[in-house]
């Protein structure tokens, strides 16, 4: 399979967590000196990045990653970043879901909204910003409006995905918060982190089975620099573009929650969403099937359906795989590896 332009595929490897640490675990994970390579047992993979294992600082995902995705929604391309991997991986501290505005992160999503803002503010003369946040999450397979205030008394009625008439996706009734500064899109963010679904299984007792996403969309128009009063041509156009921040679904197979009916039909419904989406992501890679128009297909789940303006043509997208290096964990691991291997 042939790596494209328009999605790039970053592994995540953390370090051994205390509780490993305890128990005992090693490190089961090589990472290649010099290269973008990671060897497991017997299996060897390269991607577009690496990052973690012993002494390789993990600051430059931004750089590397997510810093392209932010120049694409200031030029009006929308663009997602996901993080894959199963609970307990880093998804969220990579991403940096909980950020709450007063507590330093090292995620993701602090840095692109500070990035935005100071790029705002430094362009303030010359453009005029409309920004909006919302925040939903995905759980079996209905989408759900983390920033909708009054859901939590009457129960939270499930969004309708649309498609545009030019193709766009929108969110009938999503609540989009309009942001003007940093400290506003990160309350919103925590906002909505309180709300989502929670459930216990033996993995994790907080919720992994869904899917969180928060989107920065973006509007700029120019500010007419005409002296007389007089419009100018470049005075009505609107640049519009979003940055989908996903947090997804824990990936591990629904027999490890050690579920009975119900928990199991929760796996089966979030794995419908990660297995559209590395066909998905699979097919826009694949080259040779998309010069000939070949089938993408995004409507085979909600998530898949709901980025597929954002997935795949002008748009830019990244997805960071989270891993353990714990032996207790090769097997999901190596999942993992195998699934973002395929996405390259
Ligand atoms: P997930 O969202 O995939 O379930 P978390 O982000 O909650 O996983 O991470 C699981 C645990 O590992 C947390 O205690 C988190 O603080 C820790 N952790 C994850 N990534 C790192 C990292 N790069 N450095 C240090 N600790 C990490
Ligand atoms: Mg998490």
């Amino acid at each position: 399979m042939e790596s494209s332009d328009s999605v790039r595929v970053a592994v995540n490897i953390r370090p051994l967590i205390t509780m490993e640490l305890l128990n005992g675990c090693t490190d089961c994970i090589t990472i290649v000196p010099g290269e973008p390579q990671v060897q497991i047992g017997s299996h060897s993979f390269t991607y577009d990045y690496v990052y973690g294992g012993a002494g390789l600082p993990s600051a430059s995902i931004y750089d590397d990653c997510v810093s392209p995705l932010v120049d694409a929604l200031f030029n009006g391309y929308n663009a997602t970043v996901l993080a894959y991997g199963q609970t307990g991986s880093g998804k969220t501290y990579t991403m940096g879901t909980n950020y709450n505005g007063e507590e330093s992160n090292d995620g993701i999503i602090p840095k692109v909204m500070e990035t935005i803002f100071r790029r705002v503010e430094a362009m303030k003369n010359s453009t005029e910003f409309l920004i909006r946040v919302s925040f939903i999450e995905i759980f079996k397979e209905e989408v759900f409006d983390l920033l909708d205030s009054k859901a939590t008394t009457f129960g939270r009625p499930p969004i309708q995905i649309r498609e545009t008439g030019s193709g766009g996706i929108t969110l009938s009734g999503v609540t989009e918060a309009e942001v003007r500064t940093k400290e506003e899109m990160a309350s919103n963010l925590a906002r909505g982190s309180l709300s989502r679904a929670t459930g216990s299984t033996n993995m994790n007792s907080q919720s992994s089975r869904s899917h969180a996403i928060f989107t920065i969309s973006m509007e700029q128009k120019k500010i007419s620099s005409c002296l007389n009063g007089v419009n100018n041509d470049m005075g009505d156009d609107i640049l519009s573009a979003k940055l989908h921040l996903v947090d997804l679904a824990g990936s591990e197979r629904a027999k490890r929650t050690g579920a009975n009916g119900t928990r199991l039909k929760e796996g089966i419904n979030i794995n419908k969403g990660l297995l559209a989406l590395g066909n998905v992501i699979s097919a826009l890679g694949d080259e040779k099937k998309r010069k000939e128009g070949g089938h993408v297909p995004y409507r085979d789940s909600k998530l898949t359906r709901l980025l597929q303006d954002s997935l795949g043509g002008n748009s830019k997208t990244v997805m960071i795989a989270c891993v353990s290096p714990a032996d207790t964990n090769a097997e999901e691991t190596l999942n993992t590896l195998k699934y973002a291997n395929r996405a390259r």
